[in-house]
């Protein structure tokens, strides 16, 4: 395909490369879209299920639904796209990740410079003293029907490292817009880009290569546009990138 030369020339003759990263990288790890109506879920509003007021108001329901969540993220296993990227960087073609996903799933692929900016599902924390457990501890304690689950230090709730519907964004938010202040391409991949403030990142960076199933806002500022699987799309850009060394 003559896109995947076009994307590859690009990445090659780039400076920085960075990837910003949406749902559409993890459906083919079995992991639906949030904001999809369809399927898993279909039943509950995953806003309302994992949002602040949820947790402080009504934490037997928040450890019942917007837990269930977490907990199905946390047992997925990353595909060949992520692995792809993966490879980009460890072969010096790619400086890092921004991911809108909670699924661990870039991290479990090998990638190392990761700009988690909706929050991650392998740890989580109390609320009142800061003391950070990992996801299983915390697991262990709703199963053992410790709900919400409390801190050891100081009996404050624990919650999981996710950014909530009602939470501020992020440090990785900031330190990852910086890192854009000096990359020539972005490579958006599963991403609609219609969530804010993620939508607005690809304007600080001179070219665009946007991989995503459905149109996007930006394709017509884009220099590749790909409408296709991204899990294919990304290992074929690999493999082109490999063939030239
Ligand atoms: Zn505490």
């Amino acid at each position: 395909m003559d896109k995947i030369k076009e994307a590859a020339d690009l990445i090659l003759k780039s400076k920085k490369v960075f990837a910003l990263t949406g749902a559409g990288i993890s459906t083919d790890s079995g992991i639906p879209d949030f904001r999809s109506s369809t399927g898993y879920y279909s039943k509950m509003d995953p806003a309302l299920a994992l949002s602040k007021d949820r947790l402080l108001n009504h934490p037997e329901i928040f450890y019942k639904e917007g837990y269930k969540i977490l907990e199905d993220l946390n047992d997925q296993e990353p595909n060949g796209g992520h692995k792809a990227l993966a490879k980009l960087e460890k072969l010096g073609y790619l400086s890092g990740i921004i991911t809108q996903n909670i699924d661990n799933l870039h991290a479990k692929a090998g990638s190392k410079n990761i700009y988690e900016v909706h929050g991650e599902t392998r740890g989580t924390h109390c609320m009142k003293c800061g003391k950070e457990y990992p996801f299983a501890v915390m697991r262990e304690k709703v199963e053992k029907g410790e709900i919400p689950p409390k801190c050891d230090e100081c009996g404050g709730t624990i919650r999981p490292n996710v950014v909530m519907f009602g939470d501020m964004m992020p440090d990785d938010f900031e330190r990852g817009a910086r890192e854009l202040d000096n990359t020539d391409t972005l490579i958006v991949v599963g991403s609609s880009l219609t969530v804010s403030p993620v939508n607005f990142l690809p304007n600080y960076v001179d070219h665009l290569i946007i991989i995503n199933n459905d149109p996007t806002p930006m394709d017509r500022q884009a220099d590749v546009v790909i409408h296709e699987n991204s899990t294919i799309v990304l290992q074929e850009i690999l493999k082109e990138i490999e063939s030239r060394k």
